[in-house]
């Protein structure tokens, strides 16, 4: 992986300007308008390289099937405030970009017409393919992706901050979604009080699987250029298994794995709690006619 110089040469994916300054490590904010960006240059065969496997058993998950169940009691919070934005929801079909294994499209199949997504990980999509038949799911990027089908709803949970190029899929999705058709999505808010304390040691600072850092003003900016006005914007919360937040804490971070084996063997890490840090937006938008 390169590190690039792009104070020179890219321009702000938000307001399209021209003014970089360092912030942190390896992070660009814009002057202009204040999206803050990683100066990585990487390519989509490194990307592909990072969400094999590994990723999803181990080096961000802890055991991202394993924790299925509290994955879907937040899927399931925030499929309940998209619900409400929502008219006749079994008339209208969703597509999830970054599906991952599909936990969220299987909750969502018992609400809408048809489900569907896209993941760049193989192993991801093979998961879905094996395991729910019933769901449509592709795999590659968003960008390259010919679709068979409009949409009403596209989702987006934890993935724009993923995407190289979020501003190609804001202005892709624009033109494949339906009339009156809706944005959901999540992202971290680099602007919360949680991220400005923490700086640079802020939990999602960690390019190059987040290589961009939106806040309220910046993710307004990139959806109204491609059409969208906001229709609902919140903290979202999360029920975290003591598994996960353990596994981060003392395997990821801290290095003492005996420790988790500990815990995990006493059944301490089988519980959750509910959490809301107040630094990921919840962002639901709507396309203007
Ligand atoms: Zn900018």
């Amino acid at each position: 992986m390169s590190i690039m110089d792009v104070t020179m040469t890219d321009r702000c994916l938000v307001c399209e300007k021209n003014l970089w300054e360092p912030i942190y490590k390896v992070l660009l904010r814009c002057r202009s308008c204040g999206f803050i960006t990683s100066n990585l240059d990487i390519s989509e065969e490194e990307l592909e390289t990072i969400y094999n496997h590994n990723y999803f058993h181990g080096r961000e998950y802890g055991n991202y099937i394993a924790d299925k169940r509290i994955i879907q009691k937040n899927f399931m919070s925030r499929l309940n405030i998209l619900l409400k934005y929502v008219n006749n929801s079994q008339k209208k079909s969703i597509f999830e970009i970054g599906s991952a294994y599909g936990f969220f499209l299987e909750l969502a199949n018992n609400y809408f017409k048809s489900v569907s997504g896209i993941d760049i990980s193989a192993d991801a999509i093979n998961y879905i393919q094996t395991n729910y038949p019933w769901i449509h799911a592709n795999r590659g990027e968003y960008s390259d992706y010919n679709i068979e089908q409009r949409h009403d709803i596209y989702c987006l949970w934890d993935t724009i901050e993923h995407i190289k190029r979020p501003d190609i899929y804001i202005d892709k999705i624009a033109r494949d979604i339906n009339a009156d058709g809706l944005i959901a999505l999540t992202t971290g808010d680099i602007e919360s009080l949680n991220a400005k304390i923490q700086r640079n040691r802020w939990r999602l600072i960690h390019p190059p699987t987040h290589l961009h850092y939106f806040s309220k003003k910046t993710i307004e900016i990139l959806l109204n250029r491609y059409g969208f006005e906001i229709l609902y914007s919140s903290y979202a919360s999360s029920y975290m298994s003591l598994n996960h937040i353990f596994y981060i804490t003392l395997v990821v971070n801290k290095k003492m794995p005996q420790i988790y084996e500990i815990l995990r063997k006493l059944h301490i890490t089988n519980f959750s709690v509910r959490v809301n840090m107040h630094d990921v937006m919840y962002i639901i938008a709507r396309k203007k006619n």
